[in-house]
């Protein structure tokens, strides 16, 4: 579904993205972990052009990402992206919110986008806040509705970026159980996540990074077992 060939970043002289051979199948979770600056987020963006390589190649569901234009708007859509902070419109409500990009980007009518909106808002735990704003939601919950948001979208894949991270401990659980019930009905998901207990049980790879190279990449079970790097070692042991 997401294929990176030898993909190279550079951000000036800094090499952050240093010959990502990566391929994630249809229906795969898989987690990247790694210490802070070691390109994480530069992968997780670059997978959908919110930025640009430098070489290489990436592909989603066989189509090269084209650099501009119309093109890349509609296969954006096709890869949904949750950040660490959620990024939804202030002064439009939770429905508003939804259905926006199925209006602009999908050429959706306003029944069509609010049905699915609905839909989604009631999967993610939400059917009952729809006409509030997000400042009226909890952390967890305007996570759950940047989640839904995307998912609107009918995306071929989803990028999660650390979507715990701004989070209370007490509302960690509910935005991973949407994640981990997505994994379930077999979303293609890549997540970078500091939450070993997901990694661990939901992922079918779990890819270390370290200095812009995927150092490991290897099934969980193996890979919380005996991690074969050093690095990887040593950042287990500091935040397992
Ligand atoms: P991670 O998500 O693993 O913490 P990032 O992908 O955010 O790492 O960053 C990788 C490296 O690239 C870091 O050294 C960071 O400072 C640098 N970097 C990230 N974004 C930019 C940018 N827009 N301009 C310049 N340097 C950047
Ligand atoms: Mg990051």
């Amino acid at each position: 579904m997401i294929e990176l060939r030898e993909v190279n970043k550079y951000f000036g002289a800094l090499h952050v993205l240093r010959d990502i051979d990566l391929a994630v199948g249809r229906g795969e979770v898989l987690v990247v972990i790694g210490p802070s600056g070691s390109g994480k987020s530069t992968l997780c963006r670059t997978i959908n052009r919110l930025e640009s390589i430098d070489s290489g190649a990436i592909t989603v569901d066989g189509v090269p990402l084209p650099e501009e234009g119309k093109e890349l708007a509609r296969l954006r859509a096709d890869v949904g992206m949750v950040f660490q902070s959620f990024n939804l419109f202030a002064h439009k409500t939770v429905l508003a919110n939804v259905m926006l990009a199925q209006l602009k980007v999908r050429g959706r009518t306003k029944e069509e986008a609010e049905r699915r909106a609905r839909e989604l808002l009631d999967r993610v735990g939400l059917a009952d806040q729809a006409a509030k704003y997000p400042a009226q939601l909890s952390g967890g919950q305007q996570q759950r509705v940047a989640i839904a948001r995307a998912l609107a979208m009918d995306p071929k894949a989803m990028l999660f970026d650390e979507p715990t991270s701004a989070l209370d401990p007490e509302m960690i659980n509910e935005v991973l159980e949407v994640m981990r019930q997505l994994a379930r009905d077999g979303m293609t998901m890549v997540v970078v996540t500091h939450e070993m207990g997901f990694a661990r049980y939901a992922a079918n790879r779990v890819v270390f990074m370290d200095g812009g190279k995927i150092v490991e990449d290897r099934p969980p079970d193996e890979f919380f077992a005996a991690p074969s790097t050093e690095r990887a070692k040593d950042f287990l042991s500091k935040i397992l």
